[in-house]
């Protein structure tokens, strides 16, 4: 994070943190079920739990949520591919781990959605809401003509890591790459569970999602442990959940492969310095040009280009008032 940046974005942090569970939506219940066996039925003096049902959230809601991703997507191709600026970026990852991942409780994002498609892919009985098909595609979509700006901008769980780098470590090639791989392996084992018939079905993406708790501030103790493991391990090691086991960012980083527009490190001629190579966290540049595939378009190269770093933009604002040349 640039240094102008980091005190706010802290505060910024803490004061979600702090003021979350005021504003994360309150769940209405309703209908007490009663197909359960019953008190009298079991006897003993049995007292049969109170199980109910959420209501359903609005449908203008939902078109709501749809539109802000929409949006921030827009925002954050805008911001990186055209304006190029990080320090925005960051602030955009804020807003969106504000409204996603603690508003919303992460809930429903397009990396639980791989479930959901499946199923109703090959279950005719299963319905799925257009809300959740749409959440699915539209940052496939985007990946498709310029590269992930859903994990550059708009996840709450790449953002949430993303402000928790404080000092990247270069991870070796190959071991990066071993790694890389489990994330399909993980995105198959979620397909072959979520194809289970319907009573033995599991959701293993949104059941071993590590960072949920957080947002909900609630969860099992293990997954908690699991997602704090991989906050501090990501203080270190740049977004380990989203190159290493994301089945989302899976899928992403194949159809960027089809991008025809995705970060470019310079912004005209690149000048092969090689300074960008060590600042990206993310081993997403080979060669000295960005990976589209691997790319998280967090923007930290731009800082770095002589071209186009900060010195850069200092000096086309002086010109531009008509300063010294
Ligand atoms: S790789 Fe997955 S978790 Fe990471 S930002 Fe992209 S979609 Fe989100
Ligand atoms: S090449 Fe690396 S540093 Fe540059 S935007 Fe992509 S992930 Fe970030």
């Amino acid at each position: 994070m640039p240094k102008a940046l980091r005190l706010p974005g802290v505060v910024l942090l803490l004061a979600i943190l702090a003021t979350a569970p005021h504003f994360a939506q309150s769940i209405y219940y309703e209908r007490p079920v009663e197909t359960a066996p019953q008190e009298e039925t079991i006897g003993d003096g049995y007292k049969t739990p109170e199980v109910q049902k959420p209501l359903p959230r609005h449908f203008w809601l939902q078109w709501l949520d749809v539109l802000l991703l929409g949006a921030a997507m827009g925002a954050a191709v805008w911001i990186v591919l055209a304006r190029r600026r990080r320090r925005w970026l960051v602030w955009l990852n804020i807003a969106s781990l504000g409204y996603f991942g603690f508003y919303r409780e992460g809930c429903i994002c397009p990396i639980g959605s791989i479930q959901n498609v499946t199923v109703a892919l090959a279950d005719p009985t299963y319905s799925i809401p257009i809300v959740a098909v749409a959440v699915f595609f539209l940052p496939l979509f985007v990946a498709l003509f310029f590269g992930r700006a859903f994990c550059g901008g708009v996840c709450p769980l790449g953002a949430m890591q993303e402000l928790v780098l404080l000092r990247p470590v270069h991870v070796p090639r190959r071991l990066d790459q071993a790694l890389g791989l489990l994330k399909y392996v993980y995105l198959g084992l979620a397909i072959v569970f979520a194809l289970k018939p319907a009573l033995s079905r599991d959701f293993l993406i949104c059941r071993f999602d590590p960072f949920v708790g957080f947002f909900r501030f609630s969860g099992e103790a293990s997954m908690l442990t699991v997602g704090a493991v991989f906050l501090i391990g990501g203080m270190f090691i740049g977004r380990p959940y989203c190159r290493y086991l994301c089945p989302y960012g899976g899928l992403l980083s194949w159809t960027t492969r089809l991008a025809n527009r995705g970060v470019t490190i310079t912004p005209d001629k690149e000048l092969d310095c090689g300074l960008c190579t060590e600042a990206c966290p993310y081993g997403a540049i080979d060669k000295m040009r960005a990976v589209r595939r691997k790319c998280l378009y967090c923007a930290r190269c731009y800082e770095s280009c002589p071209r186009d770093g900060e010195l850069a933009h200092a000096k086309e604002e002086l010109i531009e008032i008509g300063g010294p040349r």
